[in-house]
């Protein structure tokens, strides 16, 4: 299996703590202006991913439903629907 290629870019941190994603990353992840990501350290480095926080039941990231501003994956609805 192939490994796939990393890309890597320098940047600087400004007084604020600020630094600017190069846009060619933010196109492949599709960060737009508002999007939400986590960081999480890990050791001497900061993992940064686009938020995508999947059903609010059961995590899964398949094919979600937003209700009352929640996601819920199909099979959770199901459930639901199946308990009246
Ligand atoms: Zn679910």
């Amino acid at each position: 299996m192939a490994k796939k290629k990393s890309e890597k870019e320098n940047r600087c941190v400004d007084g604020n703590g600020r630094l600017v994603i190069p846009s060619e990353m933010r196109a492949k992840l599709g960060l737009t202006a508002g999007s939400e990501v986590d960081f999480q350290l890990d050791g001497q480095q900061i993992i940064l991913r686009k938020y995508n926080p999947g059903c609010i039941f059961c995590g899964g990231k398949g094919e979600l439903l937003i209700f009352e501003g929640k996601r819920i994956c199909t099979v959770c609805h199901a459930k639901l629907k199946a308990m009246d």
